[in-house]
């Protein structure tokens, strides 16, 4: 496979068996399917190929393959580990963007059939028409589309209640490496007849094929909905809360985010965020209660969880949120946290989970880790806490040169990662592997794990053509960051 350019036919057969419109190949053009999120890659790909269907993108995998040249599946293009930047000029990207029908949606079974290019936003908005929830959500759904969900198995909000998309998911299509088609979109909710092979593209990443259509679930949507914040003195009362708000209210919680002060002044720095209602405490706690049930008293719920930690002193106050318009406003605290971060100074990030019960006890010592590093730190401590994943992040000092900190980068990875090993937990949580974290999920991983990984890879991919270099089972030198660039996203 040639690094340096693709083959001068290659662009000339695509646009024969494409048409024009869908390939890309002037620069100005090519830019944004080349800028990745975190901006720490800048894709090196001279080729951008733009099908129209599911036919096209197997055409096109076809003729990448023929011409020898690597392919790199995009979708939206927010991924945050550099897995949809090519790594070589060489490579070529087969953009998913114009795959954009919602192929069938039967609101009675509760799924729907859509193309990989449609963005999550406007599936559920599609869903809602239909009367029903797509309950899949991250900051990014409106340029997130579905095949990227899905090779990434995006977590989100919502995950403590229904999931990430894994398990929003019954159905795929898929371009295999060699262009054939693997069609399963049938949405069983029993099929035992064999290896989950569904399962296995869900988040590999565009390694191990593209993902061109899915059957997704729906769920009757939960109208009956609450948001509240609680201020804390310290992290222990968060499993307790959550699991007897769960008890309480029928499983209805459906998201428990976790607030630092530090982060949440952090998201102060946004013109359009609301004042913290509950001012002076350490840590915050935003959960939504969520229900399709309207007689369910999810007031009543939440008090009854509250009270014995209230009684215990383990609650500073809470605030309810009388009206949806206030309750957004809870929420634009939490979603104003990771731009409100890149106003304060270069950051450096870990996405990374531990159990739930384990939260407590893991976000102190690594505190105490990174702050032995360099005690003027600014941690940045959020995330989907219901579900044990912590995007531990770290501001530079104030008073210090961003360059200076952000060239420590490894150090701190280093001192954050083993850390959560000692808990058991993961380094790559739900934003997954990719470029950034490939060497770092090998050095903490079990080596069967990964050996098995190879394989599979091997099984699938033999010639190497599906986004070569990145992910856990890559194999070859790493690309280094190709900008010094700050972290982007949450
Ligand atoms: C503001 C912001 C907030 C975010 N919040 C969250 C969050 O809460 N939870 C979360 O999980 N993520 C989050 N993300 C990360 C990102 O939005 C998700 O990873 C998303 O699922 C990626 O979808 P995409 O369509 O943009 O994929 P892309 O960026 O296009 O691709 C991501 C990876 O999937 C591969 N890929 C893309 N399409 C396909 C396909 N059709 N078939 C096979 N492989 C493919 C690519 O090669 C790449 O490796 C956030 C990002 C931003 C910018």
């Amino acid at each position: 496979m040639s690094e340096t350019q693709p083959h001068p036919g290659l662009a000339g057969a695509l646009r024969e068996r494409l048409g024009e419109a869908a390939v890309v190949t002037d620069p100005t053009r090519l830019a944004p399917y080349m800028a990745e999120q975190r901006g720490l890659y800048t894709g090196q790909g001279r080729l951008v190929v733009r099908p129209a269907d599911t036919d096209g993108v197997a055409a096109a995998v076809r003729l990448c393959r023929d011409y020898g040249a690597a392919v790199v599946a995009q979708s939206g293009n927010t991924g945050t580990v550099g897995g949809g930047a090519p790594r070589h000029a060489g490579e070529v990207v087969i953009s998913l963007e114009r795959l954009r029908r919602i192929r069938h949606l039967d609101a009675e079974d509760g799924h729907l059939v859509a193309e990989a290019g449609c963005t999550l936003a406007a599936l559920q908005e599609a869903a809602a028409r239909a009367g029903r929830y797509l309950p899949l959500s991250l900051a990014s759904e409106a340029e997130c589309r579905i095949g990227g969900n899905l090779a990434t198995n995006a977590g989100g909000l919502n995950v403590l209640r229904y999931g990430n998309a894994r398990a929003q998911t019954l159905g795929l299509e898929v371009v295999l490496a060699d262009g054939r088609i693997w069609r399963s979109l049938q949405g069983l909710r029993k099929d035992n007849s064999g290896y989950d092979i569904r399962d296995l593209f869900i988040g590999s990443g565009g390694e191990l094929g593209i993902i061109t259509a899915a059957t997704l679930r729906l769920h009757p949507i939960p109208s009956n909905r609450r948001v509240a914040l609680l201020a804390m003195p310290e992290l222990g009362p968060i499993l307790p809360l959550v699991r007897a708000a769960q008890a309480e209210s029928g499983d209805a919680v459906v998201a428990a985010e976790l607030m630092s002060a530090e982060a949440l002044a952090m998201g102060q720095h946004l013109e359009d965020t609301p004042a913290n209602p509950l001012p002076g405490s350490p840590w915050y706690l935003l959960v939504e209660l969520a229900t399709p049930d309207p007689r369910a008293d999810l007031d009543a719920a939440l008090a009854a969880a509250l009270e014995p930690l209230q009684e215990a002193g383990q609650i500073d106050d809470a605030r309810l949120a009388p009206t949806e318009a206030a309750a957004a406003r809870l929420w634009r605290l939490r979603t104003a946290i990771p731009d409100g971060q890149k106003r304060v100074g270069a950051s450096i990030k870990h996405d990374i989970s531990v159990l739930p019960g384990d939260i407590a006890a893991f976000v102190p010592r690594a505190l105490a880790a990174v702050q032995g590093l360099d005690p003027r730190v600014r941690p940045c401590v959020f995330g989907h806490v219901g579900d044990g994943n912590l995007h531990f992040n770290l501001t530079q000092p104030a008073d210090a040169d961003g360059a200076a900190f952000l060239a420590q980068r490894a150090s701190y990875h280093r001192i954050v990662h083993d850390e959560v090993r000692r808990f058991a937990g993961s380094v790559a949580a739900e934003h997954g592997v990719g470029q950034l974290k490939r060497d770092e999920v090998r050095s903490y991983a079990d080596p069967l794990g990964i050996e098995l990984m190879q394989h599979l890879k091997q099984a699938l991919d033999p010639d190497g053509l599906l986004n070569p270099g990145k992910g856990a089972a890559a194999t070859g030198p790493r690309t280094a960051d190709l900008n010094p660039g700050d972290d982007a996203s949450c």
